[in-house]
């Protein structure tokens, strides 16, 4: 029996910042997870590390807007009909926690994590030897109609409240500063201080790498083996069994797997989505990410080629992927940007995990001692991995977390 203090289960972003944050603690830590680290939705995602994520991905109000989803006409969005009586109580629960009061709700308590997302990742990337992926280029909203920037008011309101920095572009400013790109639409607005990493998974491993080096151990296992033991909590390893005075839950959009078995369950969905690489055709250079808010997908310079991200897919977590979006998707870039070759051998499909308010849950599980939640971070948990590492650590170590955890407190569901 390997004896620690904290047994971290899910090696994304979200559980490897948590072991490396409650080893800095003090604590002895062993990170357990049935794949690699970072192999998951850590794995495939945009890489950006948001400052300017205040407002969350709400269900469409406008008649327009509801029939272009509901007919799967939309390249931003597309859903199982199947596994819609599974999804339509949390659609519902979303539609309702995404009304104009929940956006500022949502805003007020987003800004707290993502004000520190930026500093806390790059101490570790320091630490960690990963700086040299980051990027401090910010990031582009482009808008094809006068429509589509007048519904960002929100955002830029938001902005102005939180003192974040942004600029509106003309497509001119815009190809100044891209100049293969071939902006089309109305504008589109900078938001300096957001950065982006070239290799999201490469930073992951990085992390846990550092965790290793400082003598925490990463483990093989499947965290369904969970069990209250003699010496508090065990779970079965390939390198046997495991024991901790803590448990922290990081297993992403498989959390409830788990949490069933301890008479908890959350509404949490996993809105799937896509990407693909692609070469540059000739000497094309794309310098920083850029997002077609209206068709709903970003291009991004990666290390392995740009990569195209697709919008959400709400489907069964499990069911093969159907990537329609990036295939009505591949031409709208192209036009956007000269893209070659596909690098990729198929799409990658990942599952953001997320609650339909739009808000992870951080803190201690209600009625399981020594159980700690740390997953739903949605479209945000890149961005959020390392300070809600920092807060899931200072709540377990009994400081007072350097942010206020109540809208993140898992209650907010109530019990099953
Ligand atoms: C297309 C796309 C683009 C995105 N872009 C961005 C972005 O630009 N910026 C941003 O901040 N976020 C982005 N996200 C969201 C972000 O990727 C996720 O919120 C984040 O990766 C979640 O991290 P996590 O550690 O909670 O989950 P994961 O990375 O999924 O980690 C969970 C881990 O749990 C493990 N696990 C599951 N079940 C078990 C089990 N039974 N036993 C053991 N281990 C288990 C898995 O193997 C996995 O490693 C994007 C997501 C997608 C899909």
């Amino acid at each position: 029996m390997i004896s620690t203090d904290v047994i971290v289960l899910g090696a994304g972003m979200v559980g490897t910042s948590a072991a490396l944050h409650c080893q800095a603690k003090g604590k002895r830590v062993t990170l357990v997870d049935r794949r690699g680290v970072g192999e998951e939705t850590s794995y495939g995602n945009a890489g950006i590390v948001e400052r300017d994520g205040l407002v969350p991905v709400g269900f469409p109000r406008e008649i327009g807007a509801l029939i272009r989803y509901g007919l799967n006409l939309s390249t931003a969005a597309h859903y199982h009909l199947s596994a819609l009586p599974k999804i339509l109580p949390w659609l519902w629960q979303l539609r309702a926690a995404t009304d104009a009061a929940g956006i500022i709700r949502f805003a007020a308590a987003v800004e707290t994590l993502n004000r520190h997302s930026i500093p806390e990742h790059r101490i570790l990337a320091k630490a960690a030897g990963a700086e040299a992926f980051f990027r401090e280029t910010g990031w582009v909203r482009l808008y094809r109609s006068h429509k589509g920037l007048a519904e960002a008011a929100t955002l830029h309101d938001l902005a102005d409240q939180y003192g974040i920095e942004y600029r509106h572009l003309t497509l001119a400013e815009l190809k100044e500063m891209e100049p293969d790109l071939n902006p089309v639409g109305v504008g589109a607005v900078l938001w300096p201080e957001t950065q982006s990493v070239s290799w999201p998974e490469g930073v992951t491993k990085a992390y846990a790498d550092l965790f290793v080096g400082q003598g925490g151990t990463v483990a093989r296992g499947d965290a369904r083996s969970l069990r209250r033991g003699a010496e508090g909590w065990v779970v079965s390893t390939e390198a046997g069994e495991v024991s901790g005075t803590h448990v922290v839950v990081a297993l992403g959009p498989w959390s409830n797997d788990l949490l069933d078995r301890f008479d908890l369950k959350f509404p949490l969905a996993a809105k799937r989505g896509y990407h693909m690489h692609f070469a540059p055709k000739g000497e094309a250079t794309l310098r920083r990410p850029i997002v077609d808010i209206e068709k709903g997908y970003l291009i991004t310079p990666m290390l392995k080629g740009i990569r195209l991200t697709t919008g959400i897919e709400l489907a069964e977590r499990d069911a093969p992927p159907t990537p329609v979006q990036l295939e009505r998707l591949k031409p709208v870039a192209r036009a956007l940007f000269p893209l070659g070759a596909e690098v990729d051998a198929e799409p990658w499909l990942g599952k953001r995990p997320a609650l339909p308010d739009g808000l992870p849950i951080i803190g201690p599980a209600p009625g399981v001692p020594d159980m700690w939640l740390d997953f739903g971070h949605a479209h945000l948990g890149f961005t959020h991995g390392p300070i809600s590492g920092r807060l899931i650590a200072e709540a377990i170590s009994g400081e007072k977390p350097s942010i206020d955890l109540t809208p993140f407190r898992a209650e907010r569901f109530g019990r099953r």
